[in-house]
């Protein structure tokens, strides 16, 4: 069932998507050659308790970190580390808190100083889909039209989706339903309705859409160890369109 969130729940969510925003923000500037992956993380773990807001992630099913911190060809939930980032690099960040009972969940990928073309190119092409996945996010429209502006905008550039990994409902709940897979035809699945709390996140290969978890049981890595992207807003659908919850 997907839980329709009310006015004031809504007022709370955008509270500690506001949380999620400036940690992210600050996580950021912080990403240059040098730091480690660890570094990022304990400064995040900081800001949350400084914040007085629970991290989202730690003890979520025995993930040990505030943040997924997930380089080059990670997909996602990559551990946070020792090893410092080189230039060229590229460094997914996913963070989420809970504020008041709400979760707020939101994702980027930088490039740490100079990468390459192609790699500058798929955080371009990440970005500009989770940016067309929410312009789809419309009240009347249904689930899939999500889904589908993820996919074209995705392969027309010649990248592809992960199929494995999915957005999802957010509120109460870090994962509520629906799942909000990143390809399909549109037109299919549930109808959009205000109320409705999304967490938009296309995760995208520069090679082939395979993936495989490494033996930590989390990490989730390409096949063809070609670089791999990840944007994620936290969204409601209003009357008047998508709200961006995670956004500065
Ligand atoms: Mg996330
Ligand atoms: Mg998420």
């Amino acid at each position: 069932m997907i839980v329709l969130k009310s006015r004031d729940e809504i007022k709370r969510m955008r509270a500690a998507g506001k949380v999620v925003a400036e940690v992210l923000a600050a996580l950021r500037e912080m990403i240059v050659p040098g730091v480690t992956t660890a570094e990022l993380d304990r400064f995040a773990e900081d800001e949350c308790r400084r914040r007085k807001v629970k991290p989202a992630f730690k003890g979520y099913g025995g993930f040990p970190f505030t943040i997924c911190a997930s380089p080059n060809e990670v997909v996602v939930h990559g551990f946070a580390t020792d090893t410092p980032l080189v230039e060229g690099d590229i460094l997914s960040i996913d963070f989420g808190v809970v504020k008041d009972g709400f979760y707020g969940d939101s994702a980027f990928t930088v490039p740490v100083g100079r990468v390459c073309k192609e790699r500058e190119r798929l955080l371009e092409v990440t970005e500009s889909a989770l940016e067309a996945a929410i312009l789809a996010a419309l009240p009347g429209g249904r689930l899939s039209d999500i889904s589908h502006a993820v996919q074209s905008c995705v392969e027309r550039e010649g990248f592809s989706v992960v199929r494995e990994f999915v957005g999802h409902g957010i509120g109460r709940q870090l994962h509520e339903a629906p799942q909000i897979p990143n390809f399909g035809s549109p037109g299919q699945g549930p109808r959009l309705k205000p109320g409705m709390t999304l967490a938009i996140e296309p995760m995208i290969n520069a090679g082939g859409h395979g993936v495989k978890i490494l033996e930590d049981g989390w990490t989730a890595v390409t096949l063809d160890g070609k670089p791999s992207a990840h944007f994620e807003h936290t969204v409601v659908i209003t009357e008047n369109g998508p709200e961006i919850l995670t956004r500065l």
